[in-house]
């Protein structure tokens, strides 16, 4: 069964529309991206399938657990890196992060240091482990690059393609790297000014003028 499906949705910030009748799927155990520029409308997609911003039309449907690691981060930096993943198993009474421990070791050396003191990229994987705490069926991903260094990012995204290949995680990845999502993903949409103006295939999306002008530099994709 489809685990996102956003039919139709229009989202308005008073007179201004933001989100002008995007759908799109996530299917189990799929890797999908949502790729476009600032300001296009990625995170008010997002933050309608968690429930932060209500439609003015359209439908968002989410069958199974969904977790968010937001843009920015967001973690709680004057706790732990542990009490942080706790925080993200709240739901349970049975909090063990022994298993976020297992799929992001670096933390297991972070764990008793404060979430707030550490660098970029050990605060996102933070986030990330935070959300897997839910026990997601898919995991919404806000700018998995934003402001990290590349071999930081590539860290993560081995992590999450393990997920996805071990554990089946489902996973709307929300990028302004272009690159990077149409790397990891095997399908993308391309958001711009509110409304998707392409899709499909991450190879057929990287090798159309559309996206490789616009978002790749020019540089046709090979593979
Ligand atoms: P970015 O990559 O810069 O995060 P984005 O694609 O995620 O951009 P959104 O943050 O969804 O884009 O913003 C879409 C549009 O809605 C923008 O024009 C933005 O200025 C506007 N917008 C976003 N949030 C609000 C808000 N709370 N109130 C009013 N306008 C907003």
């Amino acid at each position: 069964m489809t685990v996102i499906e956003v039919s139709e949705l229009t989202v308005r910030y008073g007179a201004a529309v933001a989100v002008d009748g995007v759908s799109l799927t996530v299917e189990p155990g799929e890797l999908v991206a949502l790729i476009g520029p600032n300001g296009a409308g990625k995170s008010t997609v997002v933050n309608t399938l968690s429930g932060l911003v209500a439609p003015a039309s359209g439908s968002v449907a989410v069958r199974g657990r969904l977790a968010h690691v937001p843009e920015g981060r967001q973690v709680f930096g004057e706790l732990t890196v542990e009490d942080n993943l706790r925080l993200g198993g709240w739901r349970y009474k049975e909090r063990d992060t022994a298993p976020i421990f297992a799929v992001l070791p670096k933390l297991v050396e972070l764990r008793h240091r404060r979430a707030g003191l550490l660098s970029g990229g050990e605060q996102q994987m933070v986030a990330v482990g935070r959300a897997l705490m839910s026990r997601p069926d898919v995991l919404v991903v806000d700018e998995l690059s934003l402001g990290l260094a590349p071999l930081v990012v590539a860290d993560l995204v081995a992590h999450l393609k393990e997920l996805n290949t071990t554990g089946g995680l489902a996973v709307l990845l929300i990028e302004q790297n272009a690159r990077l999502a149409l790397d990891l993903c095997s399908r993308a949409y391309v958001l711009e000014a509110g409304r998707i103006v392409a899709e499909g295939p991450s190879a057929e999306l990287a090798a159309s003028d559309r996206v490789s002008g616009a978002y790749l530099g020019g540089v046709v994709a090979d593979g």
